[in-house]
């Protein structure tokens, strides 16, 4: 197959959608508030130099992360969303005929990165309580392996992975083999054994972990992730970074919104309360809800998820459905989860 033919046969990335004037979008797991005035207030103070480029090696922003988790800016790389960063990643890594192995179902973007890198996905099943499958990912690498993702909480299960199977799955990857611990919606996750990408950092080189400026701290369309890793992994993302992408507003959207943290944890943890309602909502109306530490839930709906999906809709709520797999519901505010929960209670059979 012509590199061509290997695009024209990617799915498109879907955006979730909503239509409608009270459209309730539980789609795409953004936080259902807006940026904090602090943040607004610095975006506002930086509008109107755009015939200048960005800071292209975010030095300022770099360093802040770096403060922020006792580490060393040359650790860190940024992109366009956390999105670019795991494309840096496969650049960085993997060409043509080499593989990279992640766990599927998860984010949706990894097999479009892999295939446009010109490298292979290994897509290595969840396990039937949709946990990463690691003693299965362990026994898929091959020589052509070249990098690992890893999702915890797993986007769209809201499963996490713990600090022993991870250790133990580490213990079985060859040293030349990056695994990314893609952690989007760690500020989530009430898990006390999860692992954390940066403890595991301390003892693996090879791991890095990814991170996001668009889940906690609300600023999705403002476009900033980042990677933190040993400094000759982020060396090697900062030189096949998309030159210039990320912008000067969302730089310093992400300083401002590092220098509020306190602010934004009041509104994780509604969030995460949120989550607790909506979870305990959905089952006592009889629907098959996993434990999630994102600000998302799944429910395994199978064969019923485009019916469902359907009354759903009717509601004016839109989530993001996988028939027959399932339904991936971002958790809104209390307003627009409690609509969610009216609806699903009208789609039960
Ligand atoms: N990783 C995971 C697991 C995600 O679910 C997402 C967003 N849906 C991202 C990374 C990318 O987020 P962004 O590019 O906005 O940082």
């Amino acid at each position: 197959m012509s590199r061509r033919d290997v695009v024209r046969s990617l799915p498109p990335y879907k955006q979730g959608a909503a239509e409608g004037p009270d459209a309730v979008k539980l789609s795409s797991n953004e936080n259902p508030y807006p940026p904090l005035p602090s943040v607004v207030a610095e975006i506002e103070r930086r509008l109107g130099s755009y015939n200048r480029y960005p800071s292209m090696g975010a030095v300022e922003v770099r360093t802040a992360i770096a403060e922020r988790f006792g580490v060393t800016p040359d650790q860190v790389a940024v992109g366009a969303g956390s999105v670019e960063v795991a494309t840096q990643l496969v650049h960085a890594t993997a060409g043509l005929g080499d593989e990279v192995i992640f766990a599927w179902r998860s984010f949706e973007a990894y097999p479009i990165i892999t295939v446009v890198g010109g490298a292979t996905p290994v897509k290595v099943p969840l396990r039937p309580d949709l946990h990463h499958d690691l003693d299965a990912m362990a026994a898929a690498i091959t020589d052509r392996t070249r990098l690992i993702l890893l999702c915890t909480p797993n986007n769209p299960t809201g499963t996490t992975l713990h600090t022993d199977e991870v250790e133990a799955f580490l213990a079985r990857v060859p040293d030349d083999v990056i695994v990314a611990i893609d952690e989007a919606y760690v500020h989530f996750n009430r898990d006390a054994d999860s692992v954390s990408g940066l403890d595991m950092l301390a003892r693996h080189p090879n791991v890095v972990n990814l991170q996001t400026f668009s889940k906690a701290y609300g600023l999705a369309g403002l476009r900033i992730g980042f990677s933190i890793s040993s400094a000759e992994i982020a060396e090697d993302l900062r030189r096949v970074a998309t030159p210039f992408a990320v912008s000067d507003l969302a730089q310093h959207a992400a300083l401002a919104s590092l220098a509020h943290e306190d602010e934004l944890d009041v509104r994780v943890e509604r969030i995460v309360a949120e989550r607790e309602r909506v979870t305990a909502g959905l089952r006592s109306q009889g629907w098959p809800v996993g434990d999630s530490q994102a600000n998302f839930v799944w429910l395994s709906t199978g064969d019923d998820t485009a019916r469902i999906d359907n009354v759903l809709r009717s509601h004016g709520v839109f989530a993001r459905c996988w028939q027959p797999e399932g339904i991936r519901l971002s958790i809104g505010s209390q307003q627009e989860n409690d609509r969610c929960l009216e609806a699903f209670a009208d789609a039960v059979r």
